[in-house]
């Protein structure tokens, strides 16, 4: 007889195992199918975001920046350094086992929580009946469920004109684990993945240079941020080149040829040591779903919802990167959170207005809201108030003053629409702004909260202050 579950997902990256969790939680029987497996070949819960992305990602940005620092960055304090050694292997190790800690945690998870784990793939096969073909082998068993939640992720886009060949042209994966330090790195595409690991390799020692095919740098960013951000990239020595159209690339003798237009639409050429494909993710849809189930995909191939995440098909649901919207791991969770508790009958909900974005730069990039191009476009009426980090007592004490917080106000209600970090602790400072979005907060809201001195957060409440001209430690414009 077929296995029977209330709930069945497919995919356990952040989406899927949040949503399972949340699902046995509210007392559903769950399932989850995944299909990833580690280095040896066993399970490896937490999909892109615990596996190769989010996770390892910060380890290694986390250890570059030490190395760095403690290589160039402290003479400025007082403490000489000599001696500093790199052993890359070590911190590769030390990446592996967090990630390993953290993919054992949710298998952990998934046991203190009673969900039927199950490896290999899965497959919708119609409403109610979803195909899971374990591990190594071919034959698929049909399992039914009563509500089922698509959350298979994403991969990464492919280039025509840079083929990958896992050894000297990778993508975001292979630029995690490489072995040594390549002396000249090339990236395609200077999004968040072209940064962070550019600066990971950066910080390490390699010459970087990042081919970007617009001539706007993180378009998705505010403008102003985005400006300053490029400068400071640069004198880190990230050689970000705007407007450039790869057209072919080559290997010979462990060298990689890189033929590209630049913004002037001259031909260029590069040539690196390592070539890094991050030109974008696309959703995981291959296979999910037999033809049969009808399940209807958006333009784009993601997999078409309304705000609930319901698909076309009644009681299916999707989640995550596979589904429109960032593609974040905080933003597939939320949806796993909120999808569990629509199925048992709650009133889930997710604000796609108020998902945070960062960028683990150094210093960081973070903002929630709308940008200043953004309210212009929309013709809305709004205030600026922003303040430095170089004007901030603990900022300078850390000796991280690059950068600002900006916070955009509605002109008549006052109510916070966009919020803007470049500096120090970004990452953390933002759930401030978020959590005064969240709750509707005005920047007097924010300007009349006590902040502790001397924090960092210091300057997102002068940012709230400078809105209404009355920000303490600066002039006032
Ligand atoms: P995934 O994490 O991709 O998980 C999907 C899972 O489903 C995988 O295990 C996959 O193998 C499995 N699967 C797919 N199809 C099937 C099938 N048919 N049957 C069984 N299993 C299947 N986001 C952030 O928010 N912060 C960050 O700092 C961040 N850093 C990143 C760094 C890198 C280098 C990369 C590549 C991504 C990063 N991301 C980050 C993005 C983040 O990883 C994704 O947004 C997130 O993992 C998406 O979660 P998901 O659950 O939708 O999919
Ligand atoms: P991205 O969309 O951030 O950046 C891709 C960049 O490549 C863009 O700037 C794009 O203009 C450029 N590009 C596209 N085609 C190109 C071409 N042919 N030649 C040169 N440049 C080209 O995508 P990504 O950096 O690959 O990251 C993928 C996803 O992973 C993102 O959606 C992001 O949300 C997520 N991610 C998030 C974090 C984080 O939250 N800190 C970190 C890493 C990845």
């Amino acid at each position: 007889m077929a296995k029977s579950f209330d709930v069945v997902v497919i995919g356990a990256g952040p989406a899927g195992y949040v949503a399972a969790i949340r699902c046995a939680q509210l007392g559903l029987k769950t399932a989850c199918i995944d299909n990833w497996v580690d280095g040896e070949g066993k399970p490896s819960l937490g999909g892109t975001c615990l596996n190769v992305g989010c996770i390892p990602s910060k380890a290694l940005l986390e250890s570059s920046e030490r190395y760095h620092q403690i290589k160039s960055g402290l003479a400025e304090h007082g403490i000489l350094t000599t001696g500093v050694k790199l052993d890359l292997a070590a911190m590769q190790a030390r990446k592996t086992r967090i990630v390993g800690a953290l993919t054992q945690g949710i298998a952990g998870l998934f046991k203190t929580n009673r969900i039927t784990a199950l490896t290999g793939k899965g497959q919708l096969l119609e409403t109610g009946r979803v195909g899971f073909t374990p591990r190594g082998t071919e034959q698929q068993e049909v399992i039914t469920a009563q509500h089922i939640i698509l959350a298979p992720g994403s991969r990464p886009v492919s280039l025509g004109a840079a083929p990958l060949d896992g050894d000297l042209v990778v993508d975001s994966s292979g630029a995690l684990a490489f072995a040594d330090v390549p002396k000249r790195l090339g990236i395609i595409g200077a999004g968040v993945i072209g940064l962070e690991l550019g600066s990971v390799w950066r910080r390490l020692g390699s010459e970087v240079v990042l081919l970007e095919a617009q001539q706007e740098f993180l378009s998705m960013a505010d403008d102003d941020l985005a400006a300053q951000a490029l400068k400071i990239f640069a004198q880190q020595g990230l050689d970000i080149r705007l407007g450039c159209r790869v057209t072919g690339v080559k290997t010979a003798r462990r060298q990689v040829q890189v033929a590209y237009q630049d913004a002037e639409n001259q031909t260029q050429e590069l040539k690196v040591d390592r070539l890094v494909v991050a030109v974008g993710r696309r959703p995981n849809t291959d296979g999910l779903a037999v033809a049969g189930a009808r399940l209807q995909l958006d333009e784009k191939g993601y997999v078409d919802i309304d705000e609930h995440c319901r698909t076309n098909l009644p009681n299916v649901y999707a989640i995550g990167d596979v589904v429109r919207g960032p593609m974040l791991a905080h933003k597939g969770s939320e949806e796993g959170v909120a999808v569990a508790e629509r199925i048992a009958g709650q009133p889930g909900h997710v604000d796609y207005d108020l998902i945070p974005s960062v960028l683990y730069t150094h210093p960081e990039m973070a903002w929630v809201g709308r940008s200043e191009s953004a309210l212009k476009a929309a013709g809305v009426d709004y205030r600026v108030g922003s303040f430095p980090f170089a004007a901030s007592g603990r900022a300078l004490a850390v000796g991280e003053s690059q950068g600002l917080v900006k916070i955009l106000a509605d002109t008549r209600s006052d109510r916070i629409l966009g919020v803007h970090i470049l500096g120090p602790g970004a990452s953390e400072l933002i759930a401030e702004a978020v959590v005064a979005m969240s709750f509707g907060a005005s920047s007097e809201d924010l300007a009349r909260t006590v902040h502790a001195h001397p924090t960092l957060a210091e300057a997102v409440h002068e940012a709230a202050l400078a809105v209404d001209k009355r920000a303490i430690h600066m002039r006032n414009r």
